[in-house]
C-alpha cells in the first residue's frame, strides 16, 4: 500500500524551521505550531503580530548589545551610570535581571551566549572583540564577568579572563553559592564547596 504522507506542506515547513530555534527540537516545534492552529485564528494572528513588530523595532544596542528599541539602550544613554565598570553576561536577559536587583551601576556588554564546543559556538561567533575593544578605547577600570555558573560560562568567563588581564584593569567573577532559602543538606557538593571557597566576612 502506498504510504500518505498527511503532514500539509506548509505545517512541515513551520515544524522543520520552529524545529531550528535553539532548545527547541521537534517536539516542542510541533506543538508550537498545532497550539497556533488550534487557537482562534484571531488570537493566533495577533501573537504573529506581536512578534512581527518585535523584530521589526528591536535590534541590539550598538554600543553594549542589549535589545532595545532605539540606537542605543537606557543604560548606555544614561548619564548616571558608572561608565568605568562592565558587567559581562551572555544574553540580554541576563542583563535584565542584574538590573532588576538595584545593585549595579555600571554598564552592561552582552557577548550573545557562551562557547560551547559541542554546539559548534566559538569565540568568534560571540561579541567579545566588540568588549576588548570598549576596554581598550574607552576609560573602563572593572570588568565583572557575570557569565553563567555552567562548565560552558565558566570555560567563557576564564577565555575574557585571559584576553583582558595584563590591561591593568580589575576584573571580577560573580559570586558562586547557595540559593536564598536553600538547605545545606540538599546542595550540590559543587555548589557547597564554591560556597566555602567564597565565603564573605560579616
Ligand atoms: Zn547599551
Amino acid at each position: 500500500m502506498k504510504e500518505i504522507d498527511l503532514i500539509p506542506s506548509t505545517l512541515k515547513e513551520a515544524v522543520e524551521k520552529l524545529a531550528e530555534l535553539p532548545g527547541y527540537g521537534e517536539k516542542s516545534a510541533r506543538r508550537f505550531a498545532v497550539n497556533l492552529l488550534d487557537m482562534p485564528r484571531g488570537e493566533a494572528l495577533q501573537i504573529i503580530k506581536i512578534l512581527f513588530n518585535m523584530l521589526d523595532k528591536i535590534h541590539p544596542c550598538s554600543e553594549c548589545g542589549i535589545y532595545t528599541e532605539n540606537d542605543i539602550c537606557s543604560v548606555c544613554s544614561s548619564d548616571d551610570r558608572n561608565r568605568s565598570v562592565i558587567c559581562v553576561v551572555e544574553e540580554t536577559f541576563d542583563a535584565f535581571a542584574i538590573e532588576r536587583t538595584g545593585k549595579f551601576n555600571g554598564l552592561y556588554h552582552v557577548i550573545g551566549g557562551r562557547l560551547s564546543p559541542l554546539e559548534g559556538i566559538t569565540a568568534d561567533d560571540l561579541n567579545i572583540e566588540s568588549l576588548i575593544k570598549r576596554v581598550e578605547n574607552h576609560n573602563v577600570k572593572e570588568i565583572i564577568l557575570a557569565t553563567n555558573p555552567t562548565v560552558e560560562g565558566e570555560a567563557t568567563a576564564s577565555y575574557i579572563h585571559n584576553l583582558l588581564k595584563d590591561k591593568n584593569i580589575l576584573i571580577s567573577r560573580i559570586a558562586y553559592g547557595l540559593p536564598f532559602g536553600a538547605v545545606l543538606e540538599n546542595a550540590d557538593d559543587f555548589t557547597l564547596s564554591k560556597a566555602l571557597e567564597h565565603k564573605t566576612l560579616i
